[in-house]
């Protein structure tokens, strides 16, 4: 099993120190402290598989549900060779804050595989999907826990989750999951979501600190679902997208890059390696270009107390969960940058999700239009309830958005009592 990490790259504790912080604010009861501190619910399960080659691997699996109070347990299922415990604790709690922030009517989950999908053929991701799907079925359940697409899982990997879990139930339930085909009940706008949450939080950043997003530069890492839209999207809106990565490095062009060039290259090869366009960068060197705007949107711990000072940036947007340890909060904060929270950032994914739910359990669908604009309503809201809180608490965006979700959190937990 891989190792949980310790110290400031665990990211639970990061999850836990940024929630005693906001719990201290709000004055929570100790009581709810401890309930809401820790998850509901854990199951962790070995996959066997046989392989191409007619071996077998056992792949080790994740569920975790934090908590249940708002709602089903919602969030996506990981697919990486780094998974691990610690890591989708704090993904789940980060989804329970998250679906508060937002105000949608779920509580937080997570999942996740210890595996390389890259490595891996189609017919070998299908059996770890439905084997895992089947190991965790018990707790799953479109009014328990609604899973959804995350690093290294797509369309296709829910379309397998929704066939394996519907076999079983002797019923066509597209409501288990969010993230599908739209054939098979998914929404539309739902694979935009959260690139484009990320740039309509961004645009009402610049408008609040006064900058306009044409005078503007940005550079994303990531370049998948949340990094590759997200530099779309700001791109549309007039910022000069200047730098992107994936795993194996970046590309940086002063005078902005081909997005939709790289979109095609990327759907190709897969990779942004061998794209001419732009000099190559480091995934380290891309956090500290000379930019206004910088998207972390791959993975976590990527700003840390080790490298925070070297910032550039003005605005820093969460896109990926968890991108900013709690040591490089304080450092960033002295810099006087304006951090967008993961938990508000990227939570136009979740809101669409939560429309995809709503539009399956109906089994009527919305236009493009009114997806959109539903979430564009959402996201303006919460950004503005988030410098809000910031504003009267005088706290960090971060520990406002913390304080949003964890007092609604707490709200419903004390309504609903200690069933004993
Ligand atoms: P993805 O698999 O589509 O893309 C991930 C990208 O990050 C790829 O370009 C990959 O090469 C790169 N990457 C992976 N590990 C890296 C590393 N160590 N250093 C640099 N680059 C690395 O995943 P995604 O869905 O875009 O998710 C990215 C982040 O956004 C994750 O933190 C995820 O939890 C978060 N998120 C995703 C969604 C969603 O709707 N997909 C919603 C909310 C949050």
């Amino acid at each position: 099993m891989n190792q949980p990490v310790h110290g400031e790259e665990n990211p639970f504790e990061a999850m836990q120190a940024r929630f005693d912080l906001a719990a201290a604010k709000l004055g929570l009861e100790p009581n709810l402290l401890q309930i809401l501190r820790t998850c509901e619910r854990e199951i962790k399960i070995s996959i066997p598989v046989v392989m191409d080659d007619g071996s077998v691997t056992v792949f080790e699996g994740y569920r975790v549900q934090h908590s249940t109070a708002r709602g089903p347990a919602k969030g996506g299922i990981r697919y990486a060779p780094n998974v691990n415990s610690d890591e989708v604790r704090a993904l789940a709690a980060w989804m329970t804050w998250k679906c508060a922030v937002v105000n949608v009517p779920f509580g937080g989950g997570k999942g996740g595989v210890i595996c390389d999908p890259f490595k891996m053929s189609k017919g070998e991701l299908e059996r770890v999907t439905r084997r895992y799907v089947a190991g965790i079925m018990d707790i799953l359940g479109p009014d328990r826990d609604v899973p959804a697409p995350d690093m290294g899982t797509d369309g296709q990997v829910m379309a397998w989750l929704m066939d394996t879990y519907s076999m079983h139930q002797r019923a066509y339930l597209p409501a288990i999951v969010t993230g599908k085909p739209i054939g098979l009940g998914g929404s539309l706008g739902r694979i935009e979501a959260t690139g484009r949450g990320v740039m309509i939080v961004t645009r009402q950043a610049l408008d609040h600190l006064g900058m306009k997003p044409g005078d503007c530069s940005a550079a994303i890492q990531g370049a998948g679902n949340v990094g590759l839209i997200s530099a779309l999207q700001l791109s549309k809106l007039g910022v000069k997208v200047v730098a992107i990565s994936d795993i194996h490095g970046g590309l940086y062009n002063k005078n902005g890059l081909d997005l939709e060039a790289i979109q095609k290259h990327l759907q190709k090869t897969r990779k942004l390696e061998g794209f001419d366009g732009g000099e190559r960068v480091s995934n380290t060197q891309i956090l500290e270009l000379p930019v206004d705007i910088l998207v972390p949107a791959a993975t976590e711990n990527v700003i840390t107390s080790r490298n925070a000072a070297n910032i550039k940036a003005k605005v820093i947007t969460e896109g990926a969960n968890g991108p900013v340890t709690a040591g490089a909060d304080k450092i960033l904060d002295q810099k006087g940058i304006f951090v967008i929270p993961d938990i508000l950032a990227n939570a136009g994914g979740v809101t669409v999700s939560y429309f995809e739910w709503v539009q399956d359990r109906m089994a009527f669908f919305w236009t493009q239009k009114e997806v959109e604009d539903r979430m564009e309503h959402i996201m303006v809201e919460s950004f503005a309830a988030v410098v809000d809180m910031a504003r009267r608490f005088q706290v960090s965006n971060r520990i406002a958005a913390y304080m949003l979700g964890v007092n609604r959190v707490a709200e419903v937990t004390r309504m609903r009592g200690i069933y004993a």
